[in-house]
């Protein structure tokens, strides 16, 4: 087993961290002041990230994106958690991997638009009365007669919503079947009866819109429906496990390696009682519990990243790396505060906004407690390979 990186992901790893150190970083703290990235940045950072091929890396060349293996996904990804996330949503795309559903029609209005940049997507599931149990949705979709569909219900926590010109939306089709009963819409901002709402406000994340929405009797036309209809429970939890891997359990590792690194120069440069704190073993043990727990966490990551690129489904594994990465991004963020004392908690440094936007990765896609659920249901079913690859 070779766990060293060829030449090529170590150029295309050092191409996007030099990219996010140029163009992305010097952003940061504008969008963290006004909360809002001006849409000349925002424009120059896609062009630039696009002459570059570093749009929409994820999607395979056949429908013009970057055709990357889950692995080298994994490392770009990693990088991606080293700056803000509405910098990476502008310069790298949220091109979700459920529009690789998209059939016939549906290809040239919604996947190729967004592959190219043209469009936004964001993903709507939540609904004010459906979290963690995303099969209890109340939204609805009713036949019109025609061989559409009439949409009704609300959304609420819809990244990116107040850029986006459409929404992937779980909707009740057959609401006799349960989460067999659900299917996957492809509506348009504009739509009649279809309101975007309030941006919500976060402790975090700052620059990144999270909306309601409100669907009061929308008319969907048949090209509309994404994938089979009652197939978008289950679409939405194979591509989401993707989609989690990549952006929460890379970009954790990515923002936990990201936060050591500014931990490590302080703990040099900052001298107490004569000498770098970091010579003190307290301060330099939390550097060391850092250290391992960003290096196992990548490791899982990596596994789990080469297991989907043999073609497997590693399911509860997704859930472990899940848990893992972002609890181990808040104890490093947590324990940066601490190793910078004072600044750490004051807004003239970095440090407390990494704090703040670590506190998401436990909540959204699947709160760690039902990632934790899924893998304890895998090991009681005797599912192999979880913990003991020789099982
Ligand atoms: C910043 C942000 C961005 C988001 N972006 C999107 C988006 O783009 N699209 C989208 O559809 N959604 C989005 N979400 C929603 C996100 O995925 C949900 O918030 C998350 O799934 C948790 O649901 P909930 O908030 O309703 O919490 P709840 O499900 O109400 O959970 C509350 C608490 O109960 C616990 N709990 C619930 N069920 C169980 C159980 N069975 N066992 C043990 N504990 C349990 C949870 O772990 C949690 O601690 C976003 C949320 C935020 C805050």
């Amino acid at each position: 087993m070779d766990l060293s990186l060829s030449h090529e992901q170590t150029l295309l790893v050092q191409t996007v961290r030099d990219f996010i150190a140029a163009e992305l970083a010097p952003l940061e703290a504008e969008v963290e002041d006004t909360g809002a990235l001006a849409p000349e940045h925002a424009a120059r950072i896609f062009d630039r990230s696009r002459g570059l091929g570093l749009y929409a890396m994820n999607i395979p060349e056949a429908f013009g994106g970057g055709g990357l293996s889950a692995l080298d996904t994994m490392l770009v990804e990693e990088q991606f958690g080293r700056t803000s996330d509405i910098l990476v949503r502008r310069a790298f795309g949220n091109v979700y991997e459920v529009l690789l559903a998209c059939e016939g029609e549906q290809i040239d209005r919604w996947l190729t638009p967004t592959v190219r940049g043209e469009r936004v997507c964001s993903i709507a599931i939540t609904e004010p009365g459906a979290g963690s149990d995303a099969a209890s949705i109340r939204t609805k979709a009713v036949e019109d007669g025609e061989g559409g569909w009439r949409l009704t219900g609300t959304k609420h926590f819809i990244s990116d919503g107040l850029v986006s010109d459409f929404f992937v939306v779980s909707a009740v089709t057959d609401p006799d079947k349960g989460a067999k009963g659900i299917s996957l819409f492809l509506v348009d901002k504009g739509a009649p009866g279809f309101t975007i709402g309030r941006d919500q406000p976060m402790m975090g994340l700052r620059g990144t819109s999270h909306v309601e929405l409100s669907f009061d009797d929308v008319p969907l036309a048949p090209v509309t429906m994404l994938g089979a209809r009652g197939m978008g429970f289950r679409m939405a939890l194979g591509v989401l496990g993707r989609v989690r891997l990549a952006q929460v359990g890379a970009r954790s590792i990515g923002k936990a390696t990201k936060v050591l690194d500014l931990m490590l120069d302080y703990a040099r440069e900052r001298r107490q009682f004569g000498q770098p704190i970091g010579e003190f073993q307290l301060v330099a043990q939390m550097l060391a519990d850092s250290a391992l727990e960003i290096n196992a966490a990548r490791l899982a990551l990596w596994q789990t990243a080469l297991e989907i690129d043999a073609g497997r489904d590693p399911r509860s594994r997704i859930s472990l790396v899940k848990v893992q990465a972002a609890e181990t991004l808040g104890r490093v963020a947590d324990r940066a505060v601490q190793v910078f004392g004072g600044m750490g908690f004051c807004k003239d440094l970095p440090i407390e906004r990494y704090y703040r936007d670590a506190r998401i990765y436990r909540i959204f896609d699947g709160t760690s407690e039902i990632h934790r659920t899924v893998m304890g249901r895998a090991l009681m079913k005797g599912e192999p390979g979880l913990y003991d690859p020789f099982a």
